[in-house]
This record gives structure tokens, C-alpha cells and sequence, in this order.
């Protein structure tokens, strides 16, 4: 390894060969970090809370165990986690001024696991409030910038973690995908992010938006770093009834396999009519590197992909509506001042509680949901669902990987799409099928547009993670737009 690399330009691999050489401890690793987000952060906005005396004690801890021989591939790594894990007595805010007073009495599993493995957490993500959103312009703590472009977004709902991480603010960052808030941002921030199968991740203590899409997932720099963080996101867990009891590789071991032979399928829906040119460029030369690499292309059709946003968007606010009733200013979260009567208590708490985006989801989503109207769009949605699937099934009887650009466009300038929601959910034509199908996607930087980056997605066939992910380190392995760090991150 090269000793100029800075603590902050290493990759989870290399930070954990780092700690086992003793290169530098945990502690100084950590400090590290808390000192970078002590000096930028107010410049990017990516967290809502940092934990520096927690996370000093848990480095402390991890270098007792580093030390004492054995420890797991993550032990004394820093890592920021998105305000939707629960962390016991440390609050969770999911970006709402609802839970802005919430302090955990658990920790979420993702949480209990990553402890397991000795990682330290140095804070909570910044957000879109309950996860929705495309921008991160949603939350009750202010807007996340792009490091690529102050004046641009950085994607949502996780864009906290995807800037922090651009920003080399934490090795790595925890994050939840229900439309494609892991790829999204990751995309726009040129950073790497991977939505499991839906079952792989357990959903316990991850505030629920909606349950049937949720997924969590790692925002990482490399594939690679994606399939450390795999390792140990990914667990059965009996406290989640949708949560798969099936092993989990080592994902790690089958990133160098070959992929010559490999067979890619380009579907032709996701470069029409919508796509900016440059971004589709990005994505061809990515097409070609694949090429020469081995892979055939061929091209393939999803019919239904225009069909997923309206599905999504009843689908997702009608569980929205569902899971969002609990925040009723009873029994935790914000409560309004001096409630005449108990109408008027759940009427002002969720009212004064809850951001316009949020209360325009449970409002569509009630609608929905209501006697007369729950055949004609909740089942109808349900039933586009079904197709898109079956899209999906067909497409895999030919492929192995589908490959296609992640978002429309590189990062949006704020305020560009807040007037206009549908403009706004246009920006998840291509993620959003993936998690009505249950199936896994990832996001890799593929290039620049107008110096910000742009992402390249490939999606395979459900619960094939470990194919997939050895299908973005071997072009990473050919090419270094992931390693390209923003400016900004380079300035402390
Ligand atoms: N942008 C989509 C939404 O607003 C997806 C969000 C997500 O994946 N959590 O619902």
C-alpha cells in the first residue's frame, strides 16, 4: 500500500489491511474522520447528528480487539448510518421534525450487526424526510449539497450518505432504497451504491416508508468496499416475517471471477425518449468496456418500464399512509402545544409534524386505499406490478445482467424540480422496477457530464448479489471513474 494515500482516500479494504498492519489505530482513524466532519460538514449538511464520544469508545474497544488477534473485516472502521436505523438512545430522526425528539430504545439489526463486527459509527445521515423524495430538498434539517456542485442536489433519499461519502467524510454509509434512493444518489454523487434482493437485509428498527419496497443497502467508493459492507448488512432475521432465511456468501470471495461470456441485456426503454444525451454516452462507453471485456450485449425490452412510476406512486404512498398512522403524537414524537381534545391533539402533532411531501403521500395514499377507489388504483397497481415482474422473469431467461443508465440526468440545480412532483418522480424511471420485482440493483460512477457524475446501473436476477457484484469490480478493475474525488473533498 502507499503511505501518501491519505486516511480518507482509502477504500474499506484498504483501511482494514491498514488497522491489522498497524499502520494506525482505530482511534486515530476515527479522529480522523470526526475531524473532517467537524471542518466541512457545515459546508455539505450531510449529517444530522455525530456521535464522537460513542464512536471514540467504540474505536477504543475495536482496537482492544483488533489487537487481541481475529477481529471481523470491519472492526475499527467508521461508517455514518442514514437517520432511518434505529440507534438505541441516540436519536432518529428520519429528517422529520416528528422525530426529531426520538431516541431509540433498540438498535435496528443492520445497526446490532454492524456492532457484532466491531464498526464504529460516527453519526446519523442526513435525508429526505421518511425517505421520500429524489433530492434531499425534504428535509426538516435543511438540504444535503452535491460535493461535485454546491448549487446541485445529491439525489435522494440518502443523500446525506452518498455526499459524505463522496465527500470522503466516511469510509462508507448505511442506506435505504424503496424507488432507488440508494442508486440515485450514489449516482449523483459518483459514488457506488448496491439495493439487495427484497428479503436480504433485514427491515427490523428501519423506519418503515413502504414496507413491501424497503430495502437497505451500503453507499461505498468501489464494489469492492459494497460487497465488505454485504457481508455483514446481510443476515436472517426472525424479528422480519419478509426477511429470507438463506445463506449469506462471503461476497468478497467471487469478485474476481470471469466474466467473459457474461451475458448483458441493454433494455431499449431506458434510452429513449427522457435520457440526456451526455449521460447516455457515459452509459455507451460503459457498454463497450463490458464489450471488450468479454461480455456479449444484446439488446432487450421491458415494456412496462413506463408504466412502474404511476404503479410506484400509489403503491408506495398507499403503505406510506399505513405505516405513517403511528406518529400520532401519543405515544412518542412530536406533540403539539396545549391540545384542546384529543381530535385536535392527532390533527395538530401530524399536521405541525409532518412536511408538505410526507403529508401529500398519506394524503394520496389514504385516497387510494379508500372504499371505491382501492379496486381501481391499489389492485390496478398491484396487478402493474405483477407485469413488471414478469418483464423481468422474461428478461432473465436470456441475460444475466441488465445495464442501463441509473438516473435521466446528472445532478439537478435545487429548486429545479420542487414545483413540479411529477417531475420530481420522473427522476426513478430506471430504479424503480427493480424494487417492485424485489430484485437487486447497483449503481457504479461511469463518467462525468458537465463535471458532475453520472451512474451506471446493473440489475440481475434476485438474490444473485454476489454475480452482480462481481460484475461492477471487474469494470471498476478497467476503469477509475470511481476513484475521481470531487474537489471539495480534496480542500481539507
Ligand atoms: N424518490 C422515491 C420516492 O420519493 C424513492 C425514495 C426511496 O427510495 N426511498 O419515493
Amino acid at each position: 500500500m502507499n503511505d501518501t494515500v491519505a486516511l480518507h482516500d482509502m477504500t474499506l479494504a484498504e483501511l482494514s489491511q491498514g488497522l491489522r498492519d498497524k499502520q494506525f489505530s482505530s482511534v486515530e482513524l476515527t479522529n480522523h474522520f470526526l475531524t473532517r466532519i467537524g471542518k466541512m460538514d457545515a459546508q455539505f449538511n450531510s449529517f444530522i447528528t455525530v456521535t464522537r464520544e460513542q464512536a471514540l469508545v467504540q474505536a477504543q474497544a475495536a482496537d482492544d480487539r483488533l489487537a487481541a488477534g481475529n477481529a471481523p473485516a470491519l472492526c475499527g472502521i467508521p461508517l455514518a448510518h442514514k437517520d432511518i436505523f434505529c440507534t438505541k438512545g441516540v436519536k432518529t430522526s428520519c429528517a422529520s421534525k416528528m422525530l426529531d425528539n426520538f431516541l431509540p430504545p433498540y438498535d435496528a439489526t443492520v445497526i446490532d450487526n454492524f456492532q457484532n463486527s466491531g464498526a464504529v459509527m460516527l453519526g446519523k445521515t442526513n435525508m429526505d424526510e421518511f425517505a421520500m423524495g429524489s433530492s434531499n430538498e425534504n428535509s426538516f434539517y435543511g438540504p444535503v449539497k452535491n460535493p461535485w456542485a454546491e448549487d446541485s442536489v445529491p439525489g435522494g433519499s440518502s443523500g446525506g450518505s452518498a455526499a459524505a461519502v463522496s465527500a470522503r467524510l466516511s469510509p462508507a454509509a448505511t442506506a435505504t432504497d424503496t424507488g432507488g434512493s440508494i442508486r440515485q444518489p450514489a449516482a449523483l454523487c459518483g459514488v457506488t451504491g448496491l439495493k439487495p434482493s427484497y428479503g436480504r437485509v433485514s427491515r427490523w428498527g428501519m423506519i418503515a416508508y413502504a414496507s413491501s419496497l424497503d430495502q437497505g443497502g451500503p453507499i461505498t467508493r468501489t464494489a469492492e468496499d459494497a460487497a465488505i459492507m454485504l457481508n455483514v448488512m446481510a443476515s436472517y432475521d426472525d424479528k422480519d416475517s419478509t426477511c429470507i432465511n438463506k445463506d449469506v456468501p462471503d461476497y468478497t470471495s467471487t469478485l474476481n471471477d470471469s466474466i467473459e461470456g457474461l451475458k448483458i441485456g441493454i433494455p431499449k426503454e431506458y434510452f429513449g425518449e427522457g435520457l440526456d444525451s451526455a449521460t447516455g454516452a457515459a452509459v455507451e462507453a460503459a457498454i463497450k468496456q463490458y464489450e471488450q471485456q468479454g461480455a456479449s450485449i444484446s439488446e432487450i425490452s421491458l415494456p412496462r418500464t413506463e408504466l412502474s412510476v404511476p404503479a410506484y406512486y400509489v403503491i408506495a404512498p398507499a403503505e406510506a399512509s399505513a405505516n405513517l398512522s403511528r406518529f400520532d403524537g401519543v405515544r412518542y414524537g412530536y406533540r403539539c402545544k396545549d391540545p384542546a381534545d384529543l381530535q385536535d391533539l392527532y390533527k395538530r402533532s401530524r399536521g405541525e409534524g409532518f412536511g408538505d411531501e410526507v403529508k401529500r403521500r398519506i394524503l394520496v395514499g389514504a385516497y387510494a386505499l379508500s372504499a371505491g377507489y382501492y379496486d381501481a388504483y391499489y389492485n390496478k397497481a398491484q396487478q402493474v406490478r405483477r407485469l413488471v415482474k414478469q418483464d423481468y422473469d422474461e428478461a432473465f431467461k436470456s441475460v444475466d445482467i441488465i445495464l442501463g443508465p441509473t438516473t435521466p440526468s446528472p445532478a439537478f440545480k435545487f429548486g429545479a424540480k420542487t414545483t413540479d412532483p411529477v417531475a420530481m418522480y420522473l427522476e426513478d424511471i430506471y430504479t424503480i422496477s427493480a424494487n417492485l420485482a424485489g430484485l437487486p440493483g447497483i449503481s457504479l460512477p461511469c463518467g462525468l457530464v458537465d463535471g458532475k457524475p453520472v451512474g451506471l446501473q446493473l440489475i440481475s436476477n434476485a438474490f444473485t448479489e454476489a454475480r452482480l457484484l462481481n460484475v461492477a469490480h471487474q469494470f471498476q478493475q478497467h476503469t477509475d471513474h470511481h476513484l475521481q474525488p470531487p474537489a471539495a473533498s480534496v480542500s481539507a
